[in-house]
């Protein structure tokens, strides 16, 4: 890396590593540009959509953007980058909702590195039922390539048309059909990545039975950048359930809610399966209907709405409800992809009201019903809270609290819930990772010795702490964080 006096651009930077080094912008984009093509290499405009994330809470400026081609390329600009003291920050769709993939206030500023360009995909092996996708193929398009080879592919999430395969992984993405498929982990056989040095990693062969030593694709699912690229995922395919049945019924609270996933769920026995089991609360749906148009979907109002999805043959007989219930069912893709809408564009509403709090918890469900109620007193009460509502993934215990009013800086709020669901047993991040946002609350899921032992992994994986600096662990890594390592 050249000195950094007399770039062309004007930009000096301090290169923490290697000093008294210097790295020089100007340089360093001009070098990038030669491994995946000047016109890959982003700045100034064309590079302000990356340096923010969905949420418009988090993000920072970048060096510069780049858009690799090929997997040669990724490993090309690590291994120019690394001991440079540059962050690199990956970024597959920009639809994570913690800061993940958004640069944070580092100097240098880090490099972004988007994988959208990686986007080829295989034939689907009708033998195993697996399927080779490049990181930047989006969810939406493996999901048409799997249906259309008379496959399923088990992870399924409103964001799909942008969110990538790559980042889906990286965040062990949950969704709406956990309950039927497991997460974003369950259905990876095989990965391929580039280490922070450029070194290619590559285990595609999707083998069912493959004890060699330690998991490299499941620990890779999750690492949220801080890791290594992943360029490629094997992923397992499933066939798809027959015809499904979609009902939404209002309930006056969470026991109610729980009770109905139960009965949904003990249906089984008559051969109906339940796939989704969301709730909705009021304000959510106001807000929905406010944002599309939408009508109130049933009879009556109810403090919260359940949504059931089940494969019972397109016929109802898998939905628990009875004559009493203010319910509505949906058995054609029409009417089922209309009550799904009120679901699906929860995060999008909430949204619609500014730079909100976007907090995604879970509680266990035995403690759920008491856990929600006791959350949502604790929200409505909290200073300078002026809106908020709950939304999510029921079957799982997860919830998405909404809430405007404290100020996009003001953890206070986050805080407060953080600490609410970690004294009942839950986590901070049920589905959309620790990122930038949680990095600091780490501890009131993970205790010392388990933090200690992510961050031993972190450090053999990444000596140079380069990869997404500040995510997971927070920045700098501290020598409470960071092992003490004698080389
Ligand atoms: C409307 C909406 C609904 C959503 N619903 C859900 C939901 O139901 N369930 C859920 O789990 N999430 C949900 N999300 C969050 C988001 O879609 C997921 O976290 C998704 O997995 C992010 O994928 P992405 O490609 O956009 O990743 P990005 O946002 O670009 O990155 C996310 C993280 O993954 C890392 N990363 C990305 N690609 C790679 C790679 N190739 N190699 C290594 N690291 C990488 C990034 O560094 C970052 O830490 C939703 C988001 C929106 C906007």
């Amino acid at each position: 890396m050249s000195a950094g006096a007399g770039a062309a651009d004007g930009v000096i930077y301090r290169d923490p590593v290697a000093q008294p080094g210097t790295v020089d912008a100007a340089a360093v984009r001009s070098h990038l540009g030669r491994i995946v093509g000047p016109t890959h290499v982003l700045t100034g405009d064309l590079a302000s959509g990356y340096e923010v994330d969905w949420t418009g809470r988090f993000g920072g400026p970048s060096l510069c953007v780049i858009r690799p081609g090929s997997a040669d390329e990724v490993s090309g600009v690590l291994s120019f980058l690394h001991g440079s003291g540059i962050g690199v920050v990956v970024q597959g769709g920009n639809t994570g909702l913690v800061g993940g993939g958004v640069p944070g206030p580092t100097q240098p500023p880090a490099v972004i590195l988007s994988t959208r360009r990686l986007d080829r995909i295989g034939e689907v092996d009708d033998l195993s039922g697996q399927v080779t996708a490049e990181a930047g193929v989006t969810l939406g398009t493996l999901q048409r390539h799997a249906s259309a080879a008379g496959w399923h592919y088990g992870v399924d999430l409103a964001a799909r048309e942008s969110a990538t395969i790559g980042g889906t992984v990286a965040t062990n993405a949950g969704g709406t059909h956990v309950i039927a498929h497991g997460m974003t982990r369950a259905q990876v056989t095989g990965v391929a990545a580039i280490l922070p040095d450029g070194t290619a990693l590559s285990h595609l062969g999707g083998l069912v039975k493959d004890n060699t030593g330690y998991d490299i694709a499941g620990l890779l699912c999750g690492s949220e950048g801080t890791l290594a690229v992943i360029t490629s995922v094997r992923l397992r395919l499933h066939r798809p359930s027959p015809p499904v049945t979609v009902g939404l019924v209002g309930v006056p609270d969470y026991r109610a809610a729980l009770a109905l996933m139960a009965q949904a769920r003990a249906r089984a026995a008559t051969g109906s399966a339940l796939l989704a089991a969301e709730v909705i609360d009021e304000t959510g749906l106001r807000l929905v209907m406010d944002l599309t148009g939408l009508p109130w979907p049933l009879r009556h109002h109810h403090r919260l709405v359940v949504l059931l999805e089940v494969a019972d043959g397109g016929d109802a007989s898998g939905l628990p409800f009875t004559d009493d219930d203010d319910a509505v069912v949906g058995c054609d893709a029409v009417a089922r992809a209309r009550l799904w809408e009120y679901r699906e564009r929860q995060s999008e509403a909430f949204s619609a009201l500014g730079v909100i709090h976007k907090l995604d918890v879970s509680l266990p469900l035995p403690v759920l019903a008491d856990g929600a109620e006791g959350l949502c007193e604790l929200v409505a009460q909290y200073p300078g809270v002026t809106e908020f509502g709950v939304f999510g993934h029921l079957g799982d215990g997860n919830l998405h609290v909404e809430i405007a009013g404290p100020s996009p800086d003001d953890r206070a709020i986050d805080r407060a819930v953080f600490a609410y669901v970690a004294d009942r047993g839950g986590s901070i991040s049920a589905e959309h990772g620790v990122g930038r946002a949680k990095a600091a609350d780490l501890h009131l899921c993970r205790p010392a010795a388990q933090v200690a032992a992510m961050a031993a992994v972190k450090h053999a994986w990444d000596p140079q702490w380069q990869m997404n600096p500040g995510v997971i662990f927070a920045q700098p890594p501290g020598e409470q964080a960071r092992p003490q390592v004698s080389d």
